[in-house]
């Protein structure tokens, strides 16, 4: 049943039927240019050309360079090994400040590599790298900073750079959300020594699985493009050590048919996030992140901050809640970095993260989820915070 008028309407108080009869993802991924796919593929097996460089990664590489506006672009077979690849061009070691708040890959590399991740705190209204903590962390050993953009927001680009310049150590951007996205008018991918991006299925561009490396450095250029393929320079000369982080060219078709549909991307997933923004703005304790109007931004994200206090029920049981009615809303990135057993030995003290933790939820949003199924999410989420007490009175206890 989609519009809930009775608490006992609810999936999970009474086992009703759901809202949904599917499950609704957060971002399930985009798949509208399946001819100009199609076309593609032919050509693929017409040349019998499916990795190594072939004519799809070449001419996406181009069309990304000229989109992002950067001198090098070197695609990759997704963003942890694009990461991997400027890690290991960069010659990183000791410590590497990055955010608990993100995903876990980037620890992880740091750790298979030996080099120890130093976890910093966010700011809690941008939920990007807080600078002042991120100057206290700098000691002898640190070689970089590695710091998200996350939802596809800007980091503080310029304290960030300062702060490297100023303690000559190396800064990365892991612009995995940020496809696309300006800061100061100008496209993430050209800042800090280099910026990765992710093409995997979920998120706002891509590639099945894909990733990038952009850099204005034509040096770290080639030693990364060096890299990614095993480290040769040619047939039989092999001058750095290296790893397959190579693109194969059925991803880079499915790139460059979705670059296509890339502005109806982004104008969809804006229509959904002021939909949320319009249905979910006078909710007293839900607060929608907010992308700065003046910059180009992919909208991939709708992410609320669920205040349990003012709303009176739990961020947890409204996400029980809505996981019953099929709507998969998540809470990343819980419960931080930090805290997942390979991390957790070490005692991070991250307020903002924690605080953050407990309060966000990203809603099912991006370029292909109907309108009216974001109308009625919304409605399920105002139901349940104008009912919260009575809610919250009958699931604390299960
Ligand atoms: C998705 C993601 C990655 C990893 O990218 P893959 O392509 O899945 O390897 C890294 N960082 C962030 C912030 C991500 O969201």
């Amino acid at each position: 049943m989609a519009n809930k008028t009775s608490i006992k309407e609810l999936s999970l108080i009474s086992g009703s039927p759901p809202a949904f009869s599917e499950q609704i993802h957060t971002n399930k991924p985009s798949s509208n240019n399946r001819e100009v796919f199609k076309k593609y593929i032919d050509n693929i097996f017409d040349k019998s050309w499916f990795s190594n460089n072939g004519p799809m990664s070449i001419e996406l590489e181009k069309r990304l360079k000229q989109l992002l506006e950067v001198k090098h672009c070197a695609l990759t077979c997704n963003g942890t090994n694009a990461m991997l690849c400027v890690i290991l061009a960069l010659e990183l070691k000791g410590e590497v400040i990055l955010p608990a708040f993100t995903f876990v890959s980037t620890a992880h590399l740091l750790t298979i590599l030996g080099i120890k991740p130093i976890f910093c705190d966010i700011d809690p209204v941008t939920h990007n790298l807080d600078i002042a903590h991120c100057y206290s962390l700098v000691n002898s050993n640190t070689s970089a900073v590695i710091s998200t953009h996350l939802w596809g927001r800007p980091c503080n680009i310029e304290g960030l750079e300062e702060l490297c310049r100023t303690r000559n150590i190396k800064l990365i951007f892991d612009a995995a959300h940020a496809f696309n996205n300006t800061h100061k008018g100008i496209k993430i991918g050209r800042h800090g020594d280099a910026e990765i991006f992710s093409f995997h299925a979920t998120k706002s561009f891509h590639c099945f699985e894909g990733g990038a490396i952009t850099t204005q450095n034509s040096d770290l250029s080639s030693k990364v493009k060096k890299i990614l393929n095993f480290g040769f320079a040619g047939f039989d000369e092999v001058k750095t050590i290296g790893v397959n982080a190579k693109m194969s060219e059925v991803s880079a078709a499915m790139g460059l048919s979705n670059l296509s549909g890339l502005e109806d991307t982004r104008n969809h997933s804006k229509q959904v996030y002021d939909i949320y923004k319009k249905r979910l703005a006078n909710l007293k304790g839900i607060k929608l992140i907010q992308y700065d109007c003046n910059e180009l931004a992919n909208y991939h994200y709708v992410v609320i901050s669920f205040d349990y206090k003012m709303i009176g029920i739990s961020r947890n049981t409204l996400l029980r809640i809505l996981h019953a009615e099929n709507i998969i809303a998540r809470r990343y990135f819980y419960p931080g970095v930090h805290k997942l057993t390979p991390y957790s030995q070490e005692r991070n003290i991250l307020p903002n993260t924690d605080e953050l933790c407990k309060r966000v939820v990203v809603l099912p949003a991006g370029s292909n989820i109907a309108f009216d199924t974001v109308e009625k999410i919304c409605g399920i989420i105002k139901f349940v915070t104008s009912n919260a007490r009575e809610l919250d009175n009958i699931l604390s206890h299960d």
